[in-house]
Formats: structure tokens, C-alpha cells, sequence
């Protein structure tokens, strides 16, 4: 034993122990073992415990850089989409209260916003949740440990807890779910000394006041957008253009809305410093990329959505020879979700090319677990994977953008069948429906296979969901016409489409 563990001389006996008794045994302690308790890494751990196997999940938080902590279920339980919708629902709830009053409702005294009473009952149903999936890990009998793991070996993992205290750990196969965690933009003074991100906003304890959002996709504009709906100034500053990679004209509508609504958009625009006045106020100082002059002004509170990292960096990666993508610093896997290093895998938020998002995560890791204990072989399939931008007016979309699917199809081989429509609801309360507005984009030649459905309005969610049950399928514009509307409801306009792009008629939906 001594001789094997001379020259890992970094490695405690206890580890060399450890290692030496699985080689000698071919035994492990665990079938399993996950590090990252997030969406990912618990559905994978308790789906492969309900199919016998022996599983560890390791989740560790590191506090925020603001020093902001939370418990057990990864980024989309605590500083995600389940706080993210509360949030969005609090402003939805804003816009309902004026519209009562069209319909009806005496709302008497100027009606306010309580960030404290809206941020306690956000964080207490998100505790629930953190008891809920300890509960449940108990029950299916998933070995749970709040500590964070490294990898020894291709079947050892370092456990360390809070306060030091090490162990170590062996299973026949490791996945590593370790997700992400904001980025903060390196060559601007001031941006992490003052600023804050995704991970301390929705554990504030006051309200965030006048806020500028850098950054124009998912997680800047869902923010902006709750911040204004709550009443709060919102500014989101774009340094190129809003929602990259979504349909462009789809992401023109969503800006519109909320520049309407009452966001502010400082465009083309790049933050160059941030300084803490006298005052307590933060003043922000950026360049317009376009005229080069510079800005200022002052906030209350700064919050970069600039992106993500991977949680790559602490879990040994080189040390065992898992490769990753240098730039990007996510995992290189492969269709089955395996690394460079035979049974480790990598899923959800780390995995290169993987889509950031809690469902695909979710799914991802049950296949895996099924597959890990050899009771089936399906893949997960990234295709048609629908998604919603929670903005003011929501946007929901499955399948391809308009820009995709000419460029892999030519725009004579693609026809958009589009509509300009009125929700009811919106009518007596006399809102501007000017963005909502929905495409269907279909192959144009041959049984017109639906490539791409795009929905800005009320509930897009609920409208894209079931929707991209049919893309799955494989639906062609014939199957959408001949299905059978809601009535009334906005989802219905999407079985009515029939005006196409192509001929230039007035595609906005007149009668009920
Ligand atoms: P995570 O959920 O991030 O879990 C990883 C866990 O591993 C974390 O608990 C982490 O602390 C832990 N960990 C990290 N390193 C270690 C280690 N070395 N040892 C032990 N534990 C470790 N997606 C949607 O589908 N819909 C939405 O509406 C939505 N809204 C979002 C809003 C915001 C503001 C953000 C930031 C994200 C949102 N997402 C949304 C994305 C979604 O949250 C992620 O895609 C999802 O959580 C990824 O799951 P995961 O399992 O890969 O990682
Ligand atoms: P993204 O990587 O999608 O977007 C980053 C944004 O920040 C881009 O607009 C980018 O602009 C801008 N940016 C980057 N660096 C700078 C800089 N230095 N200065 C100014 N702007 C900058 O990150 P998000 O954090 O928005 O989202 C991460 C992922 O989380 C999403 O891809 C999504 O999968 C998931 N998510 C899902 C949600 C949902 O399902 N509803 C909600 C929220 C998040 P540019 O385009 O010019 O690069």
C-alpha cells in the first residue's frame, strides 16, 4: 500500500486506503455517486436509487460573492426559475390590478408594491422546497451529503464539508451536475465590488430601487421586466441585441412590449466603471458603442446578467484527464452524456452544447440513470426543446427561429404562416396588443413539416407546451389546421393561422 501511494503525495492515507481497497476488491462503496444536487443531479440520483441502485448526491453552495446562501436543489429552486416566476408573477399581478378596475373593481388609495411582504413569502415557499427535496431523497433512500466533491480518481470523489472536515468516497460510476453560476465582467472598476447578480436578487431583503441590468437576454430582461412591474426604474443596457439566438423579429416584439410597459433601454451601449458616490448611490459610467461618447448616471443598485460560468474550476478535472472546452470551461460529452474518462459523465448546465435549461436537465438525468443501471438505452433528444422568456409579455418558442430555418431550407423553401392577434382579456381593459402577435413556420415543399412556432402573449408557457408535444410528433401545417381550437383563448389563434408572410396580406386577426 505504501508503495502504491508514494508519489500521490497529496493524497491523505485514508485516500490511498480508500483506492487501494477498491483495487483490491473491485468493490465499490456507491453504484453511483452525483456531485450537484440541482435540477439535474437529484432527478438522476433518485430515479437510478427506484431502480436499486446505491446513490450519494453531494451539493455544496458557495455563497454568492455578495455573501448571499441557499439550501439544497441547485440554481432553479433558490436564484432560478421557481423565484424568477413568483417575481414575474408579483408584477403580472400589478398589471391585474389596473385592469380590475376597467372591470369593474373599486381598488380605492394609491395601490403600492411591498418588496419585504413579496420577498419573505418567495423565500419561505423556496425553503419548503429545499425541505421537500431532502424529504424525498430520504424516502427513496439517496444518501445526501452538503459537501463538496472533487474527483480522486476515475471512481473516487473528495467530499470536504463547510467546515474542512474531508472524506472520500467510491463508486462504480461518478455524473458530475455542478450547473453554473453568474459571471461578472472582468475589466469594468467597480462591477463586483458594487454590483450584484441573479444569485442575490431574489434574496434581497429591501428592494433593489433604481436598477440598471446589463446584459439582454433571458435572465436581464425576465429581471428588468419584474423590476418595472413591481414599479420599480428599470434600465436594461444592450450592448448588441436583445435575445441572441431567438428569432429576431420575435425578440424586436418582446423589447417593444416592454419599452411600452415602461423599461427603459439604453442601446448599443457598453458599462465602462462603476463608482460608489457619497451619497450611497452607484454611478455608472458606459460608452455608446456606436458614437463612442460616454454616459452617466446614478442607480441604487447595478445587476450584471452577463452570462454564465460553468462550475468546473474546483472538481479536479485535470487531475483524472475529463476534457473541457477551454473557451467555454463546460464539459465536452457525448451524445449519451459521457466524458473523455470512462464512467464519468457530465449533464444539465456543465455539458458543452447542452441547452441551460431545468427540463432538459431534469430529463437528461433519468435517462442517464436508467441507462447507468442498465434498464434502457434511450437518449436524450436536445431537439425541439420548447422554451419561455418570462418578460411582461411572455414569450414561448419551440423548434426553429425564422433566420435558422431560411438558412438551412433557403426562404423558398420555408413558408411562415403568421398573425397578428387580440387577446380577450386584454380588450376590456383596453391594452395595447400591437406585440401579440404569433408564426408557425413550416417547411414550404413537400407535407410542410412545422419547423418553428413562436408566441409572444398571455401565458406563453402554457400555449408553446402543448404545442411542442406536436413538433415532437413530427406535425405538419395540415395537422394544425385540422386541430380543433379553445374557444375563446390565444392558443386558438395558433390552429387558425393561415395568412402567410409571402403574401403580404393584413395578418392581424379581425372578429372574436
Ligand atoms: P444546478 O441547478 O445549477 O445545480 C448544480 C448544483 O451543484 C448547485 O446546487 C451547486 O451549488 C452544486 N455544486 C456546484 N459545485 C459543486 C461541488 N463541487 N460539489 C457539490 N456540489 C456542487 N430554466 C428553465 O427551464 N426555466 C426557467 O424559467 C429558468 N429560469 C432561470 C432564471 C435564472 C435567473 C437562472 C439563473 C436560470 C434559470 N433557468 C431556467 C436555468 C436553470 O435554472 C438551469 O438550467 C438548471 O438549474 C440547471 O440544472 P443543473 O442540474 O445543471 O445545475
Ligand atoms: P446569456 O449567456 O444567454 O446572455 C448573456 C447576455 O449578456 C447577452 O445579452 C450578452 O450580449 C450580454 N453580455 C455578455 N457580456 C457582456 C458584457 N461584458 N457587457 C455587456 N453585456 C454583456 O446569459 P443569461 O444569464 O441571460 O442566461 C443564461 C442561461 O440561463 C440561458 O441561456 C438560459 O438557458 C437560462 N435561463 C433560462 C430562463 C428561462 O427558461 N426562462 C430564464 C433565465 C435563464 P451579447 O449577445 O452581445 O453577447
Amino acid at each position: 500500500m505504501a508503495a502504491l501511494c508514494r508519489g500521490r503525495h497529496r493524497w491523505k492515507k485514508t485516500d490511498c486506503f480508500h483506492i487501494l481497497t477498491r483495487a483490491l476488491t473491485g468493490k465499490h462503496e456507491y453504484d453511483l455517486l452525483v456531485v450537484g444536487g440541482g435540477s439535474g443531479g437529484l432527478a438522476c440520483s433518485k430515479e437510478a436509487a427506484q431502480l436499486g441502485q446505491k446513490v450519494i448526491v453531494l451539493d455544496y453552495v458557495e455563497p454568492s460573492v455578495k455573501g448571499t446562501k441557499w439550501g439544497l436543489g441547485g440554481t432553479c429552486v433558490n436564484v432560478g426559475c421557481i423565484p424568477k416566476k413568483l417575481m414575474h408573477q408579483t408584477a403580472l399581478l400589478g398589471t391585474a390590478v389596473k385592469d380590475a378596475q376597467k372591470y369593474g373593481w373599486n381598488i380605492s388609495g394609491p395601490v403600492s408594491h411591498d418588496w419585504s411582504t413579496m420577498a419573505d413569502a418567495i423565500q419561505n415557499h423556496v425553503r419548503s422546497l429545499n425541505w421537500g427535496h431532502r424529504v424525498q431523497l430520504q424516502d427513496k433512500k439517496v444518501k445526501y451529503l452538503n459537501m463538496k466533491g472533487s474527483l480522486l480518481d476515475e471512481h473516487t470523489v473528495k467530499a470536504v464539508t463547510k467546515a474542512g472536515k474531508e472524506t472520500t468516497l467510491t463508486a462504480k460510476n461518478i455524473v458530475l451536475a455542478t450547473g453554473g453560476r453568474p459571471r461578472y465582467p472582468t475589466n469594468i472598476p467597480g462591477a463586483m465590488e458594487h454590483g450584484i447578480t441573479s444569485d442575490d436578487i431574489f434574496w434581497l431583503k429591501k428592494s433593489p430601487g433604481k436598477t440598471l441590468v446589463v446584459g439582454a437576454s433571458y435572465v436581464a430582461l425576465e429581471s428588468a421586466g419584474f423590476l418595472t412591474g413591481l414599479g420599480l426604474d428599470a434600465t436594461v443596457m444592450v450592448r448588441s441585441i436583445a435575445l441572441r439566438g431567438f428569432d429576431q423579429q420575435m425578440a424586436g416584439l418582446v423589447t417593444d412590449y416592454m419599452e411600452a410597459y415602461g423599461t427603459r433601454f439604453a442601446w448599443n451601449s457598453l458599462p465602462k466603471r462603476v463608482d460608489k458616490l457619497s451619497s450611497g448611490a452607484l454611478q455608472v459610467t458606459w460608452v455608446d458603442t456606436q458614437t463612442g461618447a460616454e454616459q452617466k448616471d446614478t442607480f441604487d443598485s447595478v445587476l450584471w446578467a452577463v452570462g454564465r460560468a460553468p462550475e468546473t474550476k474546483a472538481l479536479g478535472l485535470d487531475k483524472v484527464g475529463v476534457q473541457i472546452n477551454e473557451q467555454t470551461g463546460k464539459i465536452v460529452v457525448r451524445e449519451d452524456e459521457s466524458t473523455s474518462v470512462p464512467n464519468i459523465y457530465a449533464f444539465g448546465d456543465i455539458g458543452e452544447g447542452r441547452p441551460e435549461l431545468t427540463p432538459t436537465a431534469i430529463q437528461a438525468g433519468k435517462l442517464l440513470a436508467r441507462r447507468l443501471a442498465g434498464q434502457g438505452d434511450e437518449l436524450m433528444n436536445y431537439d425541439n426543446v420548447p422554451t419561455t422568456v418570462f418578460t411582461p409579455l411572455e414569450y414561448g418558442c419551440v423548434g426553429l427561429s425564422e433566420e435558422e430555418a431560411v438558412r438551412k431550407f433557403s426562404k423558398d423553401g420555408v413558408e411562415v404562416y403568421h398573425a397578428f392577434f387580440k387577446p380577450l382579456e386584454f380588450t376590456v381593459a383596453e391594452r395595447d396588443v400591437s406585440q401579440c402577435y404569433l408564426k408557425v413556420i413550416c417547411e414550404r415543399h413537400r407535407d410542410q413539416k412545422i419547423l418553428g412556432l413562436h408566441f409572444t402573449g398571455p401565458n406563453a408557457g402554457e400555449v408553446t407546451q402543448g404545442f411542442a408535444l406536436g413538433l415532437q410528433c413530427g406535425a405538419t401545417y395540415s395537422h394544425l389546421q385540422k386541430t380543433v381550437g379553445i374557444h375563446p383563448t390565444c392558443a386558438e389563434e395558433v390552429t387558425k393561422v393561415n395568412i402567410t408572410k409571402r403574401s403580404g396580406l393584413d395578418a392581424t386577426v379581425t372578429g372574436c
